[in-house]
């Protein structure tokens, strides 16, 4: 049971401001986004009245995170948003290309105490991430990094073997300040297909921790988590119902059943998530048996 709570024990709800992100990477699902969501129906936009309903309803130790299925800044409110989440007491994570962001804004945000990533994500010059460097753009992203934004971090996607590099004018604008690669990934084989080793998974797992770190879309969906892209997994509504019911959905028991039988109609088992891989998928097979035996020592048998 100890090892399942750790498993589970940190809460977050990824806000969705607006469905659709205007950069189109070419390694991005956004248009299934788009047609899944829309045939949904609801705005692709956030209400601000709905979204403070939405906030009311979710518990202050559950952190906020701003990102999801599209670009936070898109939304003229999103900063706003960001402050009543901090008022209300959540811990707070953002995800954003930038796109949208105003020169006000960083200095509004720069206060708040993001509690483990401000992440930006940066355009390359390589054609796969694409963001248009206009005056706005790299003077908010200047700002940004002299802002002193606590936990920032500058993310360079890489889809495929070839390197990736900063624009000029982009490296100038961060200077010295570091960057992280990250590689892309399938969503499950939403883009691409997922690699046949992930799907033969030979540890015993009986949960993920972005079990509960789910995504809330604007019409107050919720789906399992940022790898659902396709929105297969919607495990309820925060506009009908509370937080605490979304994990006592019928979708979401059939998530943690099928997940244990590695259903293939369940997302987690064509999952690539790096979280996924880390709890042992991409383990050589060598120390399989001794990462099997502690495993096995640390959880109890009854796990949900
Ligand atoms: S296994 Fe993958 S799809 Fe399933 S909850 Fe975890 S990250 Fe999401």
């Amino acid at each position: 049971m100890k090892f399942n709570r750790w498993l589970h024990s940190e809460r977050s709800i990824t806000i969705t401001t607006v469905v659709g992100c205007p950069n189109m990477c070419p390694y991005c699902p956004q248009d299934i986004v788009k047609s899944v969501y829309l045939s949904r129906g609801g705005s692709p936009s956030l209400d601000l009245n709905d979204y403070y309903g939405y906030l009311q309803k979710i518990p202050t130790g559950v952190k906020v995170i701003f990102g999801g299925f599209g670009e936070p800044w898109c939304h003229p409110k999103c900063t706003e948003m960001v402050l009543a989440a901090h008022s209300a007491g959540h811990k707070i994570d953002v995800y954003t290309s930038l796109v949208g962001m105003k020169i006000e804004d960083v200095y509004i945000l720069k206060a708040i105490p993001f509690e483990s990533s401000f992440t930006v994500h940066l355009p390359d010059d390589n054609g796969q991430t694409k963001i248009r460097l206009d005056q706005n753009y790299l003077e908010v992203l200047r700002a940004i990094g002299a802002a002193g934004i606590r936990h920032l971090h500058f993310d360079l996607r890489q889809d495929g073997p070839a390197p990736v590099s900063l624009p000029p004018a982009v490296a100038q604008a961060i200077g010295s300040l570091p960057v992280g690669i990250s590689r892309c990934h399938t969503w499950g084989g939403l883009v691409g297909d997922v690699t046949p080793k992930i799907l033969k998974s030979w540890l015993p797992l009986r949960g993920c921790p972005r079990f509960y770190r789910n995504v809330l879309l604007p019409n107050g969906d919720v789906a399992l988590c940022c790898w659902d892209m396709g929105m297969q997994h919607i495990i309820g509504n925060l506009k009908d119902s509370d937080y605490e019911s979304l994990f006592q959905s019928n979708e979401f028991k059939r998530i943690k059943s099928g997940f244990c039988r590695r259903d293939p109609d369940i997302l987690c088992s064509r999952c690539d998530s790096p979280m996924r891989q880390i709890l042992g998928l991409s383990i050589p097979p060598a120390y399989r048996p001794v990462v099997r035996f502690l495993y096995e020592r640390v959880r109890k048998l009854k796990v949900f």
